[in-house]
């Protein structure tokens, strides 16, 4: 796979996920905006890609600090041919003990944020004819998960977004895809006891945790030429757990 001469958006790649997705995509000739709440952070790990990486600090609920970033983006590279949705938080808790800012929060980020990133970069990807989103959900929004109902909801609710849009821009030479992970090899997990971790690990198929790189790879295939007859879908990458 080759990605010279592309431009791709990441966001929440300060770190996570989101990071090794930007430097995979750096390895393979892009020039990477890595977005995240942080000047510092992005700018710390623009550095570290290397290339012709740029930090571009944006919080994706808001319309004009996205419209800024997209204008930055168009100002320095003239072009956006992938973007990545990643940017998620969770903010767990039994359904009838959730707290209404929970709700709008995560809903806010993980949903409403990718609303206005998607509706940015297709705007100018529908006049250049051609582009990548690939969304990033999550098994939960496939199957649920207890003491998630916003978060499950959120990820479900990327996946219609993920359809809907796909159907729209198809004509335009753009293919919106998703891809959902299962549980991955991050902060989030590392804080688990060794009990719970097992007990998770005995639910997967592939008898282990994803990792970062996991999910990168399905994001690069669904970017590449490879994939150009692929929209529309939801690709888990989740060690069997939801077959
Ligand atoms: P992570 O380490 O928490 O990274 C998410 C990044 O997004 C953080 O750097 C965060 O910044 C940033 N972010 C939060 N709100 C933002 C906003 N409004 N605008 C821009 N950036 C924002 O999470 P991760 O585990 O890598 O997960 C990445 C994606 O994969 C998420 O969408 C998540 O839902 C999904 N996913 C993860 C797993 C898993 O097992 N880890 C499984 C399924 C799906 P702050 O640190 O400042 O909040």
């Amino acid at each position: 796979m080759d990605f010279k001469d592309k431009t791709v958006i990441v966001t929440g790649a300060a770190r996570g996920i989101g990071r090794v997705i930007a430097e995979r995509f750096a390895r393979l000739g892009a020039a990477v905006v890595v977005n995240d709440l942080d000047q510092e952070a992005v700018d710390s790990v623009a550095r570290e890609l290397g290339g012709q990486a740029i930090g571009i600090r944006a919080d994706v609920t808001s319309t004009a600090e996205v419209k800024d970033l997209f204008d930055k983006t168009l100002e320095r590279f003239g072009r956006i041919d992938v973007l990545v949705n990643n940017a998620g938080v969770t903010r767990d808790g039994l359904l009838v003990r959730m707290d209404e800012k929970d709700w709008d929060m995560v809903l806010d980020i993980n949903l409403k944020g990718a609303f206005l990133t998607t509706r940015a970069a297709a705007k100018f990807m529908m006049k250049q004819r051609s582009g990548r989103i690939i969304n990033i959900s999550s098994v939960v929004g496939l199957i649920g998960n207890a003491g998630q109902v916003n978060y499950s909801a959120s990820k479900a609710g990327l996946i219609g977004l993920t359809k809907s849009s796909a159907r729209e821009l198809a004509s335009r030479g753009v293919t919106i895809n998703a891809v959902a992970p299962g549980f991955i090899e991050t902060e989030m997990t590392r804080k688990l006891s060794e009990s719970a971790r097992e007990n998770l690990i005995s639910q997967i198929t592939l008898n282990r945790l994803g990792t970062p790189d996991d999910i990168a790879s399905a994001v690069l295939f669904l970017a590449s030429d490879d994939a150009s007859y692929i929209t529309g879908q939801v690709l888990a990458v989740d060690g069997g757990i939801t077959m």
